[in-house]
């Protein structure tokens, strides 16, 4: 059982409704409002979270340490940012007035291994200012605001862009927003589901209108949509052949049909030996 920290709900196994209408294995995820909606992002969700199980995001002890994450995440690996996680740790500065109080020089040489440091110190300072001003440093009150006030307010912080801010809404704030990434881009484009080169926002409403309005839903998709993006959906070579959205790739898509191309050939090679 898990704890919903902003509203103290308790979350449940429960079965997962699947897009055929049919229930599907019981998992072990909090989701307190699915709905049976049939449509084709609900099976998407399905297939990963049967193959993957539960992704316990965002791996972090409080909301303050999920917002300083997600500004650190910027352009390189969770691994580099729990090193300079570890590094504000043991300083004694993830907290807003510890940040606020520290150096921005001294801030730079914790976030180093984080890359791009520098920029991301001033990032993180102005980010404990604007707490401090709107706030008076209450991470807590900042949640209670209205999801779209507090986004456009976070949208105006220097160094937060919309994936930023929507990390923050919904890992740390249990805010009802989905959290695009290059990740999603690349599936959505690969499987067909968006041509061309979508922006943010369009790519955003498309997971938003179409998914039960579900916090705990929108933050499991978005991890099994990383770990997929990750694992399997690599830029230059995607593993299609175990990937969990195998069986939803479109076999008239340009990469379903290439994936195809060597079997038939070897296969027509085969009947003419
Ligand atoms: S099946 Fe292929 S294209 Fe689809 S998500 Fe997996 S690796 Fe990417």
């Amino acid at each position: 059982m898990e704890t919903d920290s902003r509203n103290g709900e308790i979350g449940t196994s429960r079965a997962i409704p699947r897009a055929d209408g049919d229930v599907g294995k019981v998992l072990p995820t909090p989701i307190a409002s699915m709905v049976k909606q049939s449509n084709d992002l609900l099976r998407y969700y399905e297939a990963m979270s049967m193959a993957l199980g539960p992704m316990h995001w965002w791996p972090a002890k409080t909301p303050f340490e999920v917002i300083v994450g997600a500004i650190l995440t910027q352009s390189t690996s969770w691994g580099n940012v729990e090193l300079a996680i570890d590094n504000l740790r043991a300083a004694r500065m993830l907290t807003p007035r510890a940040i606020l109080k520290a150096r921005t020089s001294r801030l730079a040489e914790l976030v180093r291994p984080s890359g791009y440091f520098r920029q991301k110190a001033k990032k993180l300072k102005a980010f404990v200012r604007f707490l401090q001003n709107e706030y008076d440093g209450s991470v807590k009150r900042m949640f209670q605001s209205p999801t779209l006030r507090l986004r456009e307010e976070l949208l105006s912080v220097h160094g937060i862009g919309p994936e930023t801010a929507d990390s923050i809404l919904l890992y740390a704030g249990n805010h009802p927003v989905f959290v695009v990434d290059a990740y999603t881009h690349r599936i959505l484009g690969r499987h067909g589901i968006t041509g061309g080169k979508p922006n943010y926002e369009t790519v955003r409403a498309l997971f938003e209108d179409r998914l039960p309005r579900d916090p705990q839903l929108w933050n499991e998709f978005h991890a099994l949509i990383v770990n997929t993006g990750k694992n399997w959906c690599r830029k230059s070579v995607p593993r299609c052949e175990d990937c969990p959205l195998r069986s939803l790739l479109p076999a008239t898509s340009p990469l379903a049909q290439f994936l195809l191309a060597p079997r038939e050939s070897a296969s027509r090679a085969g009947a003419s030996a």
